[in-house]
């Protein structure tokens, strides 16, 4: 019988990308920003999308794992290769190969990180509008597939809006084209969008095409401190309704948040209680009238006279960007949810997980996408006994179901939530999701352990 290192060297002969297996080089594939962690058997830096199809081929009638990895952010462990096997790469595969400003499309590999297609863009005034908080880092295959969203989303929606078409390896070896560069299409069923948010579980990106919006003329950032959560909910429910502002992010931060960003980055935000941080698109010409609206819908809800309107877009995000960042200062690695609820229950999904928290002593913080109806929430989970945590975990996500919402907005289901699936989906969907993955990927090699697989 053949060892995996010498069907390893097979591998290696036959691929144009490298093939490591020292302890070492495969360690750092390990885990990804869930902490979560299983050590990969070897790793393929992938070359060409030919390697891509080799190396499902070489594995499949070995039986052998084989797990994609953009950036490894991911908050759910996605990319952890769970059952071992081999971790595929893409970060290697990183150019941007069009852009097609007529069409607004762009044709790029996997690997390209999501900030490095927006600054290509930038000449053609156009932009990629998914914006998670990692965009920094991040990957467009990594994107895709966790359907990956951000504080845009709010006006632009997830990453499956602006998903054309993709490149893709099945688990059967085969590359499929699905998708189109039209702007619609009502051809068969769409195959497409089962790839995007399917977590590396029923193919291999290889190739993206991306639909782009044009830049806006003005982007302004507001931020408006409140002095009560409640405060909050209802600003929100009336900007998010205000006609004459065309608001494309609205996000929530609350008075933990507001003191750790002060405290550790050295901000000076109010600290009268939480902050909204909304953005805000204008022409150059309806710039003054933008500014006038604003002015005027934050005083007819009586929000505080000293409301900031900070004109540097820019500046914003980078402050919302750092909240995780000093929350992890504060308090070190702590549990973190990704609960989403339709826009007019978010007001009842806060009250709810606040009053479940309020009697553990778990110190519970609050931010998100709240435009969206998505709300993190971090709170310390090692004060919990493990009975406790999971029991609490499935009243928060039974809470948001019951209210017509999701267990996760966009961090998505990876190892952390596979226990939790059937709060949201019936046995019989899960076994149809089961089917599905068994049509695409027949040996149950690609990323075992997660999901639904
Ligand atoms: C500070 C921080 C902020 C974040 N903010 C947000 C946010 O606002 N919104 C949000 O949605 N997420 C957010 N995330 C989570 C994470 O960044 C996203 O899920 C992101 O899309 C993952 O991209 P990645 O390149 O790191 O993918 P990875 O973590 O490497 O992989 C994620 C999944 O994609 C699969 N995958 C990767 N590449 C391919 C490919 N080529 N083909 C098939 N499958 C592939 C992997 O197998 C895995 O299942 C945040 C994370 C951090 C650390």
């Amino acid at each position: 019988m053949r060892s995996f290192t010498q069907e390893l060297g097979d591998l290696a002969n036959k691929v144009s990308g490298e093939v490591v297996a020292d302890e070492d080089l495969v360690s750092p594939y390990a885990t990804d920003a869930s902490g979560i962690s299983s050590t990969p058997w070897a790793v393929l830096r992938v070359g060409t999308p030919r390697d891509v199809e080799l190396a499902v081929r070489w594995a499949a009638p070995l039986g052998v794992p084989v797990v994609a990895r953009g950036a490894g952010t991911g908050l759910a462990g996605e990319c952890v290769p769970i059952a071992g096997g081999l971790v595929v790469d893409f970060s290697t595969m990183n150019r941007v190969l069009d852009v097609n400003k007529e069409d607004r499309l762009a044709t790029v590999e996997p690997g390209v990180v999501n900030k490095w297609l927006n600054d290509e863009l930038k000449t053609a005034g156009l932009f990629f509008p998914p914006n998670p908080g990692s965009w920094e880092t991040s990957t467009i295959g990594g994107n895709i597939s966790t359907n990956a969203a951000g504080p845009r989303s709010y006006k632009y929606g997830s990453t499956k809006n602006w998903v054309a078409s993709v490149e893709v390896v099945t688990g059967r070896g085969e590359t499929l084209r699905l998708g189109t560069k039209s702007r619609k299409s009502s051809s068969g069923l769409d195959l497409l969008h089962l790839i995007v948010g399917s977590e590396g579980t029923l193919g291999l990106i290889t190739q993206a095409t991306l639909r782009l919006s044009p830049v806006p003329e003005r982007r302004l950032g507001v931020i408006v401190p409140i002095s009560s959560i409640q405060q909050a909910l209802q600003a929100l429910l009336i900007l998010g309704k205000t006609p004459s502002l065309e608001v494309s992010a609205i996000e929530f931060i609350d008075e933990v948040c507001v003191k750790c960003l002060n405290t550790y980055e050295g901000k000076k935000l109010p600290e009268t209680g939480g902050a909204l941080l909304m953005e805000v698109e204008s022409t150059d010409e309806g710039f003054e009238k933008t500014m006038e609206h604003i002015y005027g819908t934050l005083s007819s809800i009586k929000l505080p006279a000293e409301s900031l309107v900070d004109e540097n877009v820019d500046s914003m995000w980078v402050t919302r960007g750092r909240v995780t960042y000093s929350l992890q200062r504060r308090y070190g690695p702590r549990h973190r949810e990704d609960l989403a609820v339709p826009l007019s229950r978010f007001p009842d999904l806060v009250r709810g997980l606040r009053e479940m928290l309020a009697p553990l002593d778990v110190e519970p913080v609050l931010f998100g996408h709240a435009g969206d109806g998505n709300i993190h929430l971090e709170f310390d989970h090692l004060k919990l006994g493990e009975a406790e945590f999971s029991n609490l975990r499935r009243r928060m996500y039974e809470l948001a179901v019951s209210m017509g919402g999701t267990i996760s907005g966009e961090h998505g289901i990876g190892v952390l939530k596979r226990g939790y699936m059937d709060i949201e989906h019936s046995k019989a969907e899960l076994a149809l999701m089961r089917e599905i993955k068994a049509v695409f990927d027949p040996h149950n090699i690609l990323n075992p352990g997660k999901d639904f697989c």
